[in-house]
């Protein structure tokens, strides 16, 4: 525990939702398990439980898994996971899967009812006629016909029933194209994650989505703005279906400068290896910004201060990272490293290294301690060598002033303890290492965005614009109390920045520490 109090953030919007009661209120969370949470998602999640805790509700994880080609048990879990860590705990898991019976009965009793039709319109056609608002040559064939081909061809997956699909009969000449006969089932042979060769038909996320939201309870679905369109598509599976009304509600997607937030394209990265894994640093991945520094709380009190606004704008990084720089500066320990070292010997300084005992943060004792070694002979950042001057008196951080005698040849310098000086009074305050076998060996490393370009327009292909170099690599030399760091521990290395660390040293590495962006400017080093 660290004495200082946490920051969180209150919402900083008052919406309510339409028709809420206390206590009754269900939203649901309904990612699709193929790939890993990013940090829209992590929005989406977090605007759900905020709203069930606000009107004292309940939230529903639902895995919303109607596609096999795309599912997978690994992502499953790993969603689990990432929202355990942002504290998300829904009052029911639930999987779209687990009502296959119900939808299918429900398709039965659309086709029965003349509101669904099969259709066998080769994909290419079908786009070309929803354009035109042209009817199917397949739109009026018999119910009977209906259910054989969706009972028996579709169901059993046969060559006849692979080239159905199933389509809502609402109106094709419809000026919302949505409703021009969405297709509410395919057939698709590749085994389910969940239910295995069971099924070989699945209904689509318009046809599942609101069957599931009323078989659920759900008194809100949350929505991104996207799907505004198909709100009268989805209101008109609950009438027909006459399943219990759901208020929709909705709310803008997040994105951010040059970065993708789609699942699809970022398991491209990752089977292209332009990344590590889905944990890469350089990913909007839950788990690739927690590796890059960010904390549950900073996250969460960036999506709570969007609140649930209805613009869709392109968010810059230095926005989110400001809010955990809130977080972590009042908590990481202070520490040095110097990149580039250059030696300075200094007249009056310990012949032998003495160490002392200081706090890890100034203004926060409660952060602990470090050891600090004063010595005769200490490191300096070539870039700060270079601009000392002969003669020059400096300041060395928490330590005092040396006046600086000679600038050696062979790049080396040479200086005088003056202990009595005015620290007000010089122009350079250096960070400075003790030069003893004490030190240890890091490699600082900074990222670039994977995308050169802020904002990609419609028809751009992001593979046009992957930024070449985007990992950076920079050796130095740390205090010794880097070695009682655990993975993952936050640190600020003075006048350079902050860092997580992501792995300790081991035979042949270093201890790796990954610069955590602070919401101002690119760090140093
Ligand atoms: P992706 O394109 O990354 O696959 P998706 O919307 O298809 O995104 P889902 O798993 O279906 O992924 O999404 C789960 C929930 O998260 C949905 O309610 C969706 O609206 C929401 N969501 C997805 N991306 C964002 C985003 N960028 N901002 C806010 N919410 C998002
Ligand atoms: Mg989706
Ligand atoms: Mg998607």
């Amino acid at each position: 525990a660290t004495g200082n109090k946490k920051e969180t953030h209150k919402a900083n919007f008052e919406i309510g939702l339409p028709g809420a009661k206390i206590g009754e209120v269900v939203t649901r969370f309904p990612p699709e398990p193929s790939g890993y949470l990013h940090i829209g998602h992590a929005k989406a999640a977090i605007l759900n439980q905020y709203f069930a805790q606000e009107y004292k509700g309940k939230l529903i994880i639902r895995f919303d898994d109607t596609n096999p080609s795309k599912e997978k048990t690994e992502f499953q879990d790993s969603i689990l996971e990432d929202l355990e860590l942002l504290g998300i705990k829904g009052d029911r898991v639930t999987y779209s899967s687990d009502y296959f019976q119900e939808m299918y009965d429900l398709c039965v009793k659309l086709i029965k009812e003349g509101k669904a039709y099969c259709d066998d319109t080769p994909t290419e056609r079908m786009r070309e006629e929803r354009m035109d608002g042209i009817a199917s040559a397949r739109r009026d064939r018999s119910v009977e016909e209906n259910l054989k081909i969706f009972t028996q061809d579709m169901k059993n997956g046969t060559e006849e029933g692979l080239k159905n699909c199933v389509r809502a009969k609402i109106d094709y000449e419809a000026p919302n194209k949505t409703l021009r006969d969405p297709v509410i089932y395919r057939c698709n042979l590749t085994p389910h994650h969940r239910t295995g060769s069971a099924w070989k038909i699945y209904p689509t996320y318009d046809f599942c989505v609101p069957i599931v939201d009323a078989l659920e309870g759900v008194t809100h679905a949350l929505r991104t703005i996207e799907y505004r369109d198909r709100n009268a598509q989805y209101d008109w599976m609950l009438n027909a279906l006459e399943l219990r009304k759901v208020h929709i509600w909705d709310f803008a997607r997040v994105n951010f400068v040059r970065t993708l937030l789609s699942k699809r394209k970022l398991q491209w990265m990752v089977d292209k290896d332009l990344v590590s894994n889905w944990d890469d640093p350089r990913f909007p991945t839950v788990r690739g910004v927690r590796r890059r520094g960010m904390t549950v709380e900073g996250l969460r009190n960036f999506v709570l201060s969007q609140g649930p606004s209805r613009n869709v704008i392109n968010l810059e990084w230095n926005l989110i990272w400001a809010f955990n720089k809130k977080i972590i500066d009042p908590v990481a320990p202070r520490h040095t490293a110097v990149v580039n070292p250059v030696k300075l010997h200094i007249e009056g300084a310990p012949g032998t290294p003495d160490v002392q005992v200081k706090p890890k943060h100034k203004k926060n004792p409660a952060v602990g301690e470090k050891k600090v070694i004063y010595y005769s002979d200490v490191l300096l950042d070539q870039d700060d060598a270079d601009m000392v001057e002969e003669g020059e008196e400096v300041t060395l951080m928490d330590w005092g002033n040396v006046i600086i005698t000679k600038k050696n040849a062979d790049g080396s310098l040479s200086g005088k303890l003056h202990l009595e000086g005015d620290f007000k009074k010089t122009k350079l305050k250096l960070t400075w290492l003790a030069d003893t076998k004490d030190k240890v060996n890091v490699d600082l490393v900074d990222f670039d965005h994977l995308i050169t370009k802020d904002k990609l327009e419609e028809g751009e292909d992001f593979a046009d614009y992957l930024t070449p170099q985007t990992e950076f690599h920079v050796a130095a030399v740390a205090d010794l109390n880097v070695k009682d760091m655990k993975k993952g521990d936050i640190i600020q290395f003075e006048r350079k920045g902050y860092y997580r660390l992501d792995s300790v040293a081991s035979e042949d590495q270093p201890y790796v520490f990954f610069a955590i962006p602070d919401g101002k400017s690119v760090n140093k080093y």
